[in-house]
């Protein structure tokens, strides 16, 4: 058996990616995951999959903002790359508030201009008021007076994503450890050359400043509706995204509970949820719930991702917090860029890695030296 190039530790989004794109690049890889192939102990798994850098802007910095718009236009090509069928929407998301919440608005909008870049609000933000909105969303009839139109946001289907991204890892011929906490196979792990470190949450042990943001969704079959696009609804309370998947499944998400609580949906959580949703439609009335369900987003102080090199052969990538499918291509490309310097030599010090980060189209991502963190295994 040839010597792993890489471990990646924590198989749920970034891991996957990760994963399969080194091993498209030619490199030996192994991955560990405590869960199971479709992924259903990551954060991933809960996720709405909604890919707006814009709508995004009105809370997160240019940074993550900049990521997102890049990876937008990276998805269709990795997921043609992928041998299992994706949902991909390309078709815009639809912002709408009740008249009651209208002061939203303006706030909303001021924080989204602030952080997105010109070329991104040019042509990407359209208001839309009476008719107009109802020709753009003819499913709200006459429901909202005022709205904007983000035309050129998007949004997949989380969990088909995981699955093809395993599949990807099957045909790429990486070594997948399914429902294999790391710390179970240690020997292996110190095997490989490098270790990339996924662990979302789980990374914590390693990472003390990660914490978890909880977020609550709800799964609705609700046939008729027909609304062709993820709807944000302004609100001082409960800011709440319907977003329409295929087979008029709807996510409708999602809750922010600072905290690891992993517990189940709470009754107040799902009341919100469901009502606002009828609010939004009184079709809902007749959806049928599949599945409320809970997970925390991984998250570090300053709500940025962040690619950590400890300085010797651990390589971490987390706190992706709510954006996670919004920023994981570019987020990986530059994980795996790093792994690859670092495989070959090109990175072997402080100083090197300095350059390697300047020279990086998003520097602030890259970190390096903390070997004041204990070991992966601790
Ligand atoms: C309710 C909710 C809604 C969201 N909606 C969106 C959205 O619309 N758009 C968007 O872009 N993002 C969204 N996100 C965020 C997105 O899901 C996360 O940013 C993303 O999943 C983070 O990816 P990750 O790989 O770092 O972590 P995860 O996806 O959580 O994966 C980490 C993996 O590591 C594994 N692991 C942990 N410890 C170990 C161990 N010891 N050994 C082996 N494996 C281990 C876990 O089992 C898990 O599979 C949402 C998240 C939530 C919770």
């Amino acid at each position: 058996m040839h010597r792993p190039d890489f471990a990646v530790v924590g198989g749920g989004l970034v891991g996957r990616f990760v994963a399969w794109q080194l091993a498209s690049a030619g490199h030996r890889v192994e991955l560990f995951e405590r869960g199971d192939a479709a992924g259903t102990q990551s954060a991933a798994w809960v996720a709405a999959a909604m890919l707006a850098p814009l709508a995004e802007a009105a809370s997160a910095e240019p940074l993550v903002v900049g990521l997102g718009a890049a990876s937008l236009e990276r998805w269709p090509r990795l997921i043609e790359q992928l041998p299992e069928p994706v949902f991909f929407q390309r078709n815009g998301t639809l912002v709408v508030w009740h008249g009651a919440d209208r002061a939203e608005a303006p706030l909303f909008e001021r924080r989204l201009r602030a952080n997105s870049p010109a070329d991104l609000l040019d042509g990407g933000f359209v208001r839309l008021a009476g008719a107009q909105l109802s020709q753009a969303e003819p499913a709200l009839g006459t429901r909202f007076a005022h709205g904007w139109l983000l035309p050129n946001e998007g949004q997949l289907d989380s969990r088909q994503a995981l699955s093809a991204l395993a599949a990807g890892l099957a045909a790429r011929g990486v070594r997948a450890h399914w429902n294999t906490p790391v710390e179970h196979l240690p020997a292996l792990l110190h095997e490989a050359r490098w270790i990339v470190d996924c662990r979302g949450l789980g990374g914590k042990p390693a990472w003390p400043a990660l914490r978890g943001i909880r977020g609550e969704v709800a799964r609705v079959h609700a046939p008729g509706i027909g609304l062709s696009r993820p709807v944000r609804l302004l609100h001082p309370r409960y800011p709440l995204y319907i977003a329409p998947k295929e087979n008029d499944l709807y996510v409708i998400g999602a809750t922010e509970v600072e905290g690891e609580d992993m517990s189940p949906v709470s009754v107040r959580s799902a009341l919100e949820l469901l009502s606002a949703a009828f609010a939004v439609h009184p079709g809902f009335g007749e959806a049928r719930i599949l599945e409320l369900n809970s997970h925390c987003r991984p998250t570090l102080p300053d709500h940025r991702p962040a690619i950590v090199w400890d300085g010797a052969r651990t390589l971490r990538v987390n706190g992706l917090y709510r954006h996670g499918f919004m920023i994981a291509p570019k987020v990986a490309d530059t994980a795996c860029a790093l792994g690859e310097a670092l495989l070959s030599g090109d990175v072997a010090s402080a100083d090197t890695f300095a350059d390697f980060r300047g020279a990086a189209r998003w520097p602030e991502l890259l970190q390096a030296g903390f070997a004041c963190m204990p070991a992966l295994s601790h």
